[in-house]
């Protein structure tokens, strides 16, 4: 079922998302070589507590996970691709880690990815960050009041595709509100003029992931981390958004985002 929401229960994702960038913000920055990523994911766990928040994450116990998550943050290194589980790994220079996190704030859910290039940037880990962000920013551009969902998806794929990634149709966006995942799926590449209509109110993650080489995962024996069956790297990047009658707005814009827009 698809829910629009009131202007009063948009101020509290809006809360929600703000929360999920400033962890996200303090996560990047934490981000190095020779951090551990059980550092990370604890460290998330601490600004949860700290705010009187609700991990979206430690409970999540979906058909496709092999037992409950357990951990507050999704780190994804270098092949892995998606519900990364921390374990004890230190980051070394040249890995490339997207963080997923999302919680909820006094009852309202924000969802937010980022992907980290550590210590030494690769140029191809590059290029693939530099895509999945552009799918990202064509995606958010077309979750537009009148616009169909169809759009949304068929601006994320056309930018993979153009780029020569292969897009991965089993994970996608999805609805955000009271829960973490809703209607409507957002799957990463679609045909442009169809599927629901969108209207002021819909609230969703948008992430686009790609891997370098291939379209197909594999499951860790973790029970959780997805990997590219071709060992090629991964990123993802997220963003909760609102369709209003202005046009899209970005409910979990970090620090350095919400900087180039003043700028
Ligand atoms: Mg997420």
């Amino acid at each position: 079922m698809i829910e629009l929401r009131t202007p009063a229960e948009l101020d509290g994702l809006r809360t929600a998302g703000r929360f999920v960038a400033d962890v996200l913000d303090a996560l990047v920055d934490a981000t190095d070589v020779g951090v551990d990523l059980l550092d990370l994911d604890a460290l998330a766990g601490r600004m949860i507590a700290e705010r009187g928040a609700e991990s979206c994450y430690v409970d999540y116990h979906p058909s496709f996970g092999a037992m409950p998550f357990g951990r507050y943050l999704c780190t994804s290194v270098n092949d892995a691709a998606l519900h990364g589980l921390p374990h004890a790994q230190r980051l070394v220079d040249g890995d490339l880690v997207s963080l997923d996190f999302a919680a909820s704030v006094d009852g309202w859910v924000a969802d937010s990815a980022v992907t980290v290039q550590v210590g030494t940037p690769r140029a191809e880990d590059q290029r693939l960050v530099a895509t999945v962000r552009r799918a990202l920013d064509a995606g958010i551009a077309a979750a537009r009041p009148g616009n169909r969902l169809g759009d949304v998806s068929s601006a994320i794929g056309s930018v993979a595709r153009d780029a020569g990634y292969p897009v991965n149709l089993q994970f996608g966006g999805h609805g955000v509100g009271r829960s973490m995942h809703g209607d409507p799926h957002v799957p990463n590449d679609g045909r442009a003029g169809r599927g629901m209509v969108l209207r002021p109110g819909l609230v969703m993650a948008i992430e686009p992931w790609l891997m370098a080489g291939t379209d197909e995962l594999y499951q860790d024996q973790d029970g959780w981390t997805l990997r590219s069956s071709d060992g090629s790297r991964a990123a993802h990047v997220e963003h909760t958004v609102a369709v209003t009658e202005d046009g899209p707005e970005v409910l979990t814009l970090r620090s350095a985002e919400r900087a180039a827009l003043l700028a």
